[in-house]
C-alpha cells in the first residue's frame, strides 16, 4: 500500500499534522505555511481511510466562502463523497443547524427567525421603553453592542458580572438584557449572538443532547483558530470533550478580530485544556517569494505580544515589495490603475490581483478609476461604494433636492432618520398623489394644508418640506459638496450615524465624508448625479476576470499574485480609532493587519502612501505610516510618484538616508511629520505595558531565510 498522492506532496511536519488522527492537535504557524491545506488534506485523509463518514466530521471555517472552497478541495482529493458534509461551515451556520433540531429545549420553535441588526435595534427600543429607560441618553444601539459583547463572552443574563450589568442605564443593564432575551423568546426569534450562546446553553443544560453530538463528531477541525471568541471556544471545548479528536490551526500574528471579541489567548489555553495535544509547527512558507516574506516577518517582529516563530521560504527572493510615495489618493489610484494595465499586458490574470484597503471609504477612488479605464473589478465582502446603504441614503436626499419629482428617492428618506412618520402616513401621501396626479413631495406639500394628517405628522412633514425648499434654493449658489454637507447635517442624517454605537457606524461616517469629498470635482449637483448614474450603471458581468477590491480584514486566508496596499499613512493605517480606543494593543492589532496584508502576496506586494489627503475640501498633509518605517531596507524598494516628485512632496527617502522618514520631509509636511514623530514616541511610551503571556508554546526568534542568496541564508535572523 503506497502513500496516497494527497499526502506525498506534503512536507514532513504537514504530514504529521494530517496523520496524527488520535487526540488533540494544534497547528500554530505563520501565514502561507499550509495550515488550511493541512486541514483540507486531513479531512480527505479521515474519509479516505474510513476513520469517519463525511457526516461525522465537524469542520469550522471563518466565512461561508471559505466553507465552499474547502468542500471543493476535499472533493478534488477524495471524490464526491465530500458533498455529504453537512457539518462543514462557520460557527454560526453549524450552530443554527443544531439549534433548529432542539429549539424547544431552549424555549424556541424550530422555525425560529434570525433577527438582523435592524430588527434587533427595534426590539431593543421596545425593551428600553417598557423599562422606562430614556433612549436618548441610553441609545438602543449602545445596549445592543453591550449585549453582543456579553454574548461573545458566553455570558447569559444571570452570569453577567454585577459591576458590568450595573454600568448601563444606571444599573439596569442586566434587567434589560434579561427582558430582551424574554422578548426574543415570545417572538420565537434569535439574534446572531444567540445562535452560539443558545447552542452552548443547550449543551450545558442537556447532557444527553451534548453526548449525542460528542459521539457523532468523531473528528473536529477549526481553521483561523486565533480569531475564535470565548463563546465559540466554550462551545468547541464541550464538544471536543467527547472524543478529543480536535484539530485547530491558527496564527497568533493574524489575530485581527479582537475588536469583535476574539481572544488569541484561546491558543494558549488549548494545551492546558487538551493535555497531551500534539503541537505542530510549520515553518516553510509556500506562498510568497523571499523578499515579501522577509518584509512581512520584519514588520511583525515589532510586536511584543506574540509567540514568535520561524518562517522561511525555499522560493527565490523575487521582486522586492515597493513602497511608493504619491501626492494624493488620486495619484495613488492612477498609478495602481497604470500598474494593473501593465501587468495585464504581461499576461497576468486580473483574478490574481487584489487591492486591500484599511477602510472601506478608500475604495471609491479605485472604483472610479477602474470604471474610467474599463478594468473589470469586484468589491468582495460588501457593496460597491455608491451602492452602500449610507451612500444611497445620501444620494436620495440630493436627488430630492435636485429633482423633487423623484418619488423613489423620497420614499427612501421619508422616515430616515426616524422622524415618527410611519407606513400609514406614507400611504395617505400616496393616495393623495395618485388622486392629484402629482409627485409625492408635491402631494405632501398640499396635504399639510389640510387636516387629513394627524397634527404631529403634519408638523413634521411641513418642517421637512421647508427644509427641501431651502436646500433647493441653495443649489444655485452653493458648491455641491457644501450643499451635500448642509443637507446631511440639517436633515439629521449624519447625526443618526454619529449617535450610533454599532461597529459599522464609524465606517459609515467615513463613507459619508468620502461621498462629500467625491463631489468636489463637480461644478453642480446635476453633473454629479449624472456621473453617479453612469458609474453605477456599469453592469458587473459575473463571468470573466476581475480585480478584487476588499478590506484587509476580508482578505484573511486568501492569496493573490499581486497585492496593492494603498493608504499606509498615520491615522489611516494604523487607524486612529484603534490607537485611541485600545492603545498599544490596538497598535499591535493594526500591525497584525499589515502582516496579513503583505502575506497575501505571492509575487508582488505594492505599498503606497499619499503625502496629502483632501478632507472637507482642505488639504491636509499626512505622514507615512510608522509601519513603512518598520520595513527592512534590504528587502524593499522605495519609489515616488511623478506628481509627488514634481511637487517635492518629500525629500530623500529614509532608505537613502539613515534618519527616519519623518525627518526627511522637506515641505509643509515637515512640521506635521515632526509632531507625528513626537506623538508616536509618546504613544509608545504610554502604551507599552507589561506583557501578559504566562505560557509559551513556542519560543523562538523570528527567522526569515532563503537557501539561495548569500547573507540571507537559511536560518538567518532578520
Ligand atoms: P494563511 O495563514 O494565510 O491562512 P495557510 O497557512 O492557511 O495561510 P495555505 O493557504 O494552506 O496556508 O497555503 C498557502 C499556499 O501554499 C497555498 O497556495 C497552498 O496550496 C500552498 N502549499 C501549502 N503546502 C504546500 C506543499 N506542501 N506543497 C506545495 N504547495 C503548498
Ligand atoms: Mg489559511
Amino acid at each position: 500500500m503506497g502513500t496516497p498522492a494527497y499526502i506525498a506532496g506534503l512536507n514532513p511536519e504537514q504530514r504529521r499534522a494530517v496523520e496524527a488522527l488520535d487526540g488533540p492537535v494544534l497547528v500554530l504557524a505563520g501565514a502561507g505555511t499550509g495550515k488550511t491545506r493541512v486541514l483540507t488534506t486531513r479531512i480527505g485523509h479521515i474519509i479516505a481511510t474510513g476513520r469517519a463518514k463525511p457526516h461525522e466530521i465537524l469542520a469550522v471555517t471563518f466565512t461561508n466562502k471559505a466553507a465552499r472552497e474547502m468542500k471543493e478541495r476535499i472533493a478534488a482529493l477524495v471524490g464526491p463523497v465530500a458533498e455529504g458534509m453537512p457539518w462543514l461551515g462557520t460557527f454560526h451556520a453549524i450552530s443554527t443547524k443544531i439549534l433548529r433540531r432542539h429549539a424547544e429545549l431552549v424555549g424556541l420553535k424550530s422555525s425560529f427567525t434570525i433577527l438582523d441588526t435592524d430588527d434587533q435595534i427595534r426590539l431593543m427600543k421596545q425593551v428600553l421603553q417598557a423599562e422606562n429607560v430614556d433612549d436618548k441618553r441610553w441609545p438602543a444601539r449602545g445596549l445592543a453592542n453591550q449585549i453582543d459583547s456579553w454574548k461573545n463572552r458566553g455570558l447569559e443574563p444571570k452570569a453577567v458580572p454585577a459591576g458590568e450589568a450595573g454600568a448601563f442605564a444606571n444599573g439596569k443593564g442586566g434587567v434589560l438584557y434579561a427582558a430582551y432575551q424574554a422578548r426574543l423568546k415570545t417572538l420565537n426569534a434569535a439574534d446572531f449572538g444567540d445562535l452560539l450562546l443558545e447552542t452552548l446553553r443547550l449543551f450545558r443544560e442537556n447532557p444527553d443532547v451534548l453526548a449525542q453530538y460528542q459521539n457523532r463528531f468523531r473528528y473536529m477541525l477549526v481553521d483561523e483558530y486565533q480569531d475564535t471568541n470565548v463563546v465559540q471556544y466554550l462551545w468547541l471545548r464541550l464538544l471536543a470533550q467527547g472524543r478529543h479528536n480536535v484539530c485547530c490551526v491558527g496564527d497568533d500574528d493574524q489575530s485581527i478580530y479582537g475588536w469583535r471579541g476574539a481572544e488569541v489567548d484561546n491558543i494558549l489555553r488549548f494545551e492546558h485544556d487538551f493535555p497531551g495535544a500534539t503541537v505542530v509547527r510549520l515553518e516553510r512558507n509556500y506562498r510568497s517569494t523571499g523578499h515579501i516574506l522577509a518584509t512581512a516577518a520584519h514588520l511583525i517582529a515589532h510586536n511584543d505580544d506574540r509567540l514568535g516563530k520561524t518562517l522561511f521560504t525555499d522560493d527565490a527572493l523575487g521582486e522586492k515589495p515597493t513602497v511608493t510615495g504619491v501626492w494624493d489618493s488620486e495619484e495613488e489610484a492612477r498609478l495602481v490603475g497604470d500598474e494593473i494595465e501593465s501587468l495585464q499586458r504581461q499576461g497576468q490574470s486580473l483574478d490574481e490581483i487584489a487591492i486591500l484597503v484599511r477602510a472601506s471609504f478608500q475604495m471609491r477612488e479605485f472604483e472610479e478609476r477602474f470604471i474610467t479605464l474599463g478594468l473589470p473589478y469586484r468589491v468582495i465582502g460588501g457593496p460597491r461604494f455608491y451602492e452602500r446603504l449610507e451612500v444611497r441614503d445620501a444620494l436620495a436626499y440630493l436627488r430630492c433636492v435636485s429633482q423633487p419629482a423623484d418619488d423613489l428617492a423620497f420614499e427612501r428618506i421619508f422616515n430616515t432618520p426616524k422622524r415618527g412618520l410611519g407606513d400609514s402616513t406614507l400611504q395617505t401621501i400616496h393616495n393623495s398623489a395618485r388622486a392629484l396626479e402629482v409627485p409625492l413631495m408635491q402631494a405632501a406639500r398640499q396635504l399639510v394644508e389640510t387636516d387629513e394628517l394627524k397634527p404631529k405628522q403634519r408638523q413634521t412633514i411641513r418642517a421637512l418640506m421647508e427644509s427641501f425648499t431651502r436646500w433647493s434654493g441653495l443649489m444655485e449658489t452653493t458648491p455641491p459638496a457644501r450643499l451635500a454637507e448642509t443637507v446631511l447635517e440639517e436633515s439629521g442624517y449624519t447625526d443618526m450615524w454619529s449617535k450610533d454605537r454599532t461597529a459599522e457606524a464609524a465606517g459609515r461616517l467615513e463613507n459619508l465624508k468620502e461621498f462629500v469629498r467625491s463631489m468636489e470635482a463637480f461644478p453642480d449637483l446635476g453633473a454629479f448625479l449624472d456621473h453617479v448614474s453612469l458609474v453605477t450603471d456599469t453592469s458587473d458581468n459575473e463571468s470573466g476576470e476581475h480585480v478584487s477590491i476588499m478590506t484587509l480584514h476580508g482578505a484573511k486566508g486568501l492569496e493573490f499574485e499581486t497585492v496593492f496596499l494603498p493608504g499606509w499613512e498615520e491615522g489611516l493605517f494604523p487607524h486612529q480609532r484603534s490607537l485611541d480606543e485600545n492603545g498599544r494593543a490596538g497598535l499591535e492589532e493594526e500591525r497584525r493587519l499589515a502582516y496579513v496584508g503583505i502575506t497575501r502576496a505571492k509575487r508582488r506586494a505594492k505599498l503606497f502612501f499619499a503625502t496629502n489627503r483632501r478632507i472637507h475640501g482642505l488639504w491636509q498633509s499626512t505622514i507615512p505610516s510608522r509601519f513603512v518605517d518598520e520595513l527592512p531596507e534590504a528587502h524593499v524598494e522605495v519609489k515616488e510618484g511623478a506628481q509627488a516628485k514634481r511637487y517635492g512632496a518629500y525629500g530623500a527617502s529614509r532608505f537613502d538616508r539613515p534618519d527616519a522618514f519623518a525627518s526627511s520631509y522637506t515641505t509643509p509636511g515637515w512640521q506635521r511629520a515632526q509632531q507625528g514623530g513626537t506623538a508616536r514616541a509618546k504613544d509608545f511610551a504610554e502604551n507599552r505595558g507589561p506583557l501578559r503571556r504566562d505560557s509559551r508554546l513556542i519560543e523562538g526568534e523570528l527567522v526569515a531565510s532563503s537557501s539561495n542568496v548569500s547573507g540571507f541564508t537559511k536560518g538567518a535572523r532578520v
